[in-house]
Order: structure tokens, then sequence, then C-alpha cells
């Protein structure tokens, strides 16, 4: 009979080592050691023994039963612990894959780009709501109930007095109110209107600025917005301040530069004019200081303000401002 539990051992032990899969082991362990296995019903003979036989017989097989469970343990586990790190199924000779790199959005990379001149020059950045109250956007910009600016053609209007702001002059007035001079802010961001064709889109995005100090002059506005056009285009273009109107500014003034297109020859981009329009500004209007408690005897400042699709359209050459909101990857890939 002893003889009987070493053969089970050897027979146990043989399945063991051709099982290849936890199933296969599993099934073996059933076999052997489950509640009808073949280890339990030698247990339950071991009565018909002869009785001097029974203790050595039974001790025997228990010493089986307990080896046999360690080592289908040993085995399901080392076969678990090689699936799970899938050492058997990687081909090492593939070629590997490489992970989507991110970029960023042309609009997001030429307003860092405005903002890192700026902050290089002193300014702060500012950031404030895109759904701004009347006051703001306008009142307190001397905007009058009566300017065409507050059309319904152009103004997205939530309620009476709330608004999509139309413009980043609202962070003027914001942060005028809650500081003090010196003031050197500007504020990008995006702004509405209700305007769609090949160079408006209903949102589009905007980077304001703000200077306000004592003896302010005309001089600093055009020796800062010289120097932001000359490191965002190009050390050598011409550039000229064109006389102009805004309510918030006086006097006022856009900035156009030479055609980068034709260098000032005349060609389609620039309506044969030879120049390209890239910023509006103006020294900041007394009204506007009034509004928000500044004293216009000691301080003066200016203001400018210029759209982000324009400036990359310039400096990229792209025609159609919708581009930009096509989310087409051939074309957003490029930049
Ligand atoms: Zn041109």
């Amino acid at each position: 009979m002893e003889k009987d539990i070493e053969q089970i051992r050897e027979e146990a032990l043989t399945g063991l080592a051709g099982a290849s899969d936890t199933e296969g082991i599993r099934a073996l362990s059933v076999q052997y050691l489950g509640r009808k296995g073949v280890i339990t019903h030698f247990l339950r003979n071991i009565s018909g023994l002869p009785p001097e036989k029974r203790p050595g017989a039974g001790k025997r097989a228990n010493e089986v039963k307990k080896e046999l469970d360690a080592a289908f343990k040993t085995a399901l586990a080392a076969l678990e612990a090689s699936s799970a790190s899938g050492t058997g199924d990687i081909d090492v000779s593939l070629p590997g894959r490489a992970p989507a790199q991110g970029f960023l959005h042309p609009l997001t990379r030429i307003t860092r780009e405005i903002c890192d001149i700026f902050t290089r020059l002193g300014f702060d950045i500012a950031e404030g709501p895109e759904v701004e109250q009347d006051y703001y956007n306008f009142e307190a910009l001397n905007i009058p109930k009566n300017h065409p600016a507050r059309d319904m053609q152009d103004t997205f209007y939530v309620s009476d007095n709330i608004v999509l702001r139309t413009q980043t002059s609202p962070m003027q007035i914001r942060v005028m109110e809650t500081e003090k001079p010196p003031v050197r802010i500007i504020a990008p961001g995006k702004v509405y209107r209700c305007d769609s064709d090949l160079t408006h889109t209903p949102m589009f995005s905007q980077v304001e600025g703000l200077l306000v100090d004592e003896k302010i002059s005309f001089g600093d506005l055009k020796g800062i917005l010289t120097t932001f056009v000359h490191q965002m285009f190009d050390e050598k273009i011409s550039l000229r301040f064109r006389p102009s109107f805004f309510p918030f500014t006086e006097p006022s003034a856009e900035v156009d530069i030479l055609c980068v297109m034709c260098r000032g020859k005349g060609c389609r981009v620039c309506s044969h004019t030879g120049w390209l329009e890239v910023l509006g500004s103006g020294m900041v209007h007394p009204a506007v200081f009034e509004n928000v408690g500044y004293d216009t005897d000691r301080y003066t400042g200016f203001a400018f303000g210029m759209g982000v699709e324009r400036i990359a359209m310039l400096k990229y050459g792209i025609d159609d401002i919708r581009k930009y909101f096509d989310n087409d990857f051939r074309f957003l890939r490029q930049f």
C-alpha cells in the first residue's frame, strides 16, 4: 500500500510537469487533492490496511498531500507572475510605438510670444471675465449709449446689462479700480462679436495693454510699441503711427507695419497700400481716468490693443482666419 502512495505522488508530479496553463494545474489539484480526489480516497481507505501499516501509510499520505499542494501553488504563482509581466509574449524585434507628441495651437504660441515680449518690458499679465457687465465693456470706457459699437449687429447681449465682452479693454477699468498708479499690465483673452467672414470670426483673441504713471507721453507709447513690433516681426521693419479714433483714447493712433508680403510695393494682402494695420493705440482719455478716480492732473497713460489672429496671419502668411478654428491637423501641425 505504501508503494501506491509513492505511485500517486509520481503520477501527480509528472502531470504537473506537463501542465502548461493555470487551468491544467487547477484540474490536477482537484484530481489529486479535491474532496473526491485520489489522495482523499487513499486516506479514507487506510482502515482497510493491516493495523501495523496504518500509521506509516497515513503519515506518508499526509506528507505527499502537503508536498503536492505546495507544488501546485508554486506552479500557479509562477505562471500568473509571468503572464502579468507579459515576458512570455513580447517580441523584442518589433519596432517601438512612439507616443504622439502634443503641440501648442498657433494662437496660443503667438499669445505667449506677445506676453513674453511685454513681460520683459515690465508688464504684468491680468485676466478677467469673458461674460462682462455693460458698464465695464462700454460705459466706463467712454462709449456712450448711442455709440455704433453698441449696435446689436456687433455685440452678443446676454441680458440688458450683461454682454460677452467685445474687447479686452474692460480689464483696463477692472485693474485701475483696484490698483493705484503706476499700472503696467497686458490682458490677453477671448472676445466676441456677431461677425463672420474671411477675416472675422464670432470669437477671436486680443491682447490689451495699459501703462499709467506720472509724465507718460505719446513718446513712451511710440517707444514701447516700436520695440514690440521689432521683436515680434523683424528688427528692421518700418512702422508708422496713423491718426485714428477710439472713444477711450485721445489722441488715438493705429500702428501699421510695412507689408510683409510686398515690402511696400503694394499687393493684394495690403490692398495695394504697402502697409498692414497691426495695433490700435492712444493716450488714455481723461474721462476714463475720472471713471476710476485717478487724478487727471497728475497721471497720464497709454493703452493699446491687437488681434492675436491678425498678428499670427501676418507672421505666418495665413489668408483665412477660419483655419485657426477648423481643427485640421494638417494645418495646425505646421507651426
Ligand atoms: Zn503688400
